[in-house]
């Protein structure tokens, strides 16, 4: 947690603060997939779809996020019925539904359906909300250990791929441990029954970078499809009816995770670093923000800047770069003050700078 200096404000951690530490690049190796078992064995792939929430109480275990007009728990169910439909056509694939209507059932639950239906993958289907209403893209969480680890992580980057095609920002692949292990109940319920798992927050219901993508009623289904597409190209299905033929896609790297699991790293950007750089042409002061996170696995996220303490939304952070050049319109005696954003959004505030 940083106060922001000249912003007036605290920009709290939107979601808990966890950052894998690694070892960097060159600890990062390609490896082959387990073998999901029955496929191994010429078989269909069992998958369980979990549409997240669920139920009458006016908790958030139950309702999820709301934000009129959304509601995270009808939004996860019809999502989850749309993949199952989308999924139909392929012909080496189960899919189960761990829920079907409105009721509440616990994860342990869940995942013990999962189990008793012999799912090989457990995907977990939600829509994310951030308490300052800043945030906005997709993120997927994953088991932070071991084989659950490689085959979650490679999995996420393989959604993430696709619905970063629909315009939603890709906030990364994350694990999370608290004190019984995985944090997040459905993904330690399923590792403890051996089944791997992925968690997609599809975007933000309280954004309105997202809600822009989210505006029709097309979004749900056209999220549907990305998820679709990434399970079909992942778990190599295969469709006799349309001729689509996943069998050779190749899969993100998968890292491997040791016993101890990614280990949380709860320091923002250890870069962050504001110069002014004159003013251009047209009399705007040329900025230059150069932000890392070294002990990342993602890069920095988002940056945001204030001229006087009054800050912009969370702007994109180029993925590969260590710096972003943004103009800005300032008299001489102004104040610029800029922030660096890292996946587990931690903020770093650069100095103060004084336009001249
Ligand atoms: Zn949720």
């Amino acid at each position: 947690m940083t106060e922001l200096c000249g912003f007036g404000r605290r920009i709290r951690r939107l979601i808990i603060p966890v950052l894998a530490i690694f070892a960097g690049a060159a600890a990062l190796r390609a490896r082959t997939e387990p073998a999901h078992a029955a496929q191994a064995a010429g078989g269909s792939v069992v998958l369980a779809l979990d549409p997240g929430h669920g139920g009458p109480l006016s908790t958030s275990d139950h309702l999820g996020a709301q934000y009129a007009p959304y509601s995270e728990k009808a939004m996860t169910l019809e999502l989850a019925q749309r993949i199952e439909k989308e999924l139909s056509v392929y012909d080496n694939v189960n899919v189960v539904l761990l829920r079907t209507a409105d009721r509440p059932l616990s994860l342990a639950q869940r995942a013990a359906d999962a189990q008793a239906a012999g799912a090989d993958f457990l995907i977990s289907l939600h829509f994310n909300a951030s308490l300052q209403h800043l945030s906005y893209g997709t993120e997927v969480w994953t088991s932070a250990f071991g084989s659950n680890y490689s085959a979650g992580a490679s999995f996420g980057r393989a959604v993430l791929e696709q619905t970063a095609k629909l315009g939603y920002y890709d906030r990364g692949v994350k694990t999370r441990i608290g004190s019984h292990g995985d944090y997040y109940g459905i993904i330690r319920e399923s590792a403890a029954r051996g089944i791997p798992s992925a968690l997609i927050e599809h975007c933000y219901l309280d954004s309105s970078a997202d809600r822009l993508s989210l505006g029709g009623a097309g979004d749900v289904e056209a999220l549907a499809k990305a998820d679709a597409a990434a399970i079909a190209r992942y778990f190599h299905l295969r469709s006799s009816a349309t001729g689509e033929d996943y069998t050779d896609y190749v899969r993100p790297a998968a890292v491997p995770a040791g016993a101890a699991g990614i280990p949380q790293d709860q320091t923002p950007p250890d870069v962050c670093r504001l110069e002014l750089c004159g003013r251009d042409a047209a009399g705007q002061v040329i900025c230059r923000l150069t932000a890392r996170d070294t002990d990342s696995v993602y890069p920095v996220l988002y940056y945001f800047y204030s001229v006087n303490g009054v800050p912009t939304a969370l702007l994109p952070f180029p993925r590969n770069g260590e710096a972003v050049v943004f103009t800005v319109s300032a008299p001489p005696g102004a104040e610029i003050v800029a922030a660096a954003v890292n996946s587990y959004d931690l903020v770093s505030v650069s100095r103060p700078v004084t336009v001249r």
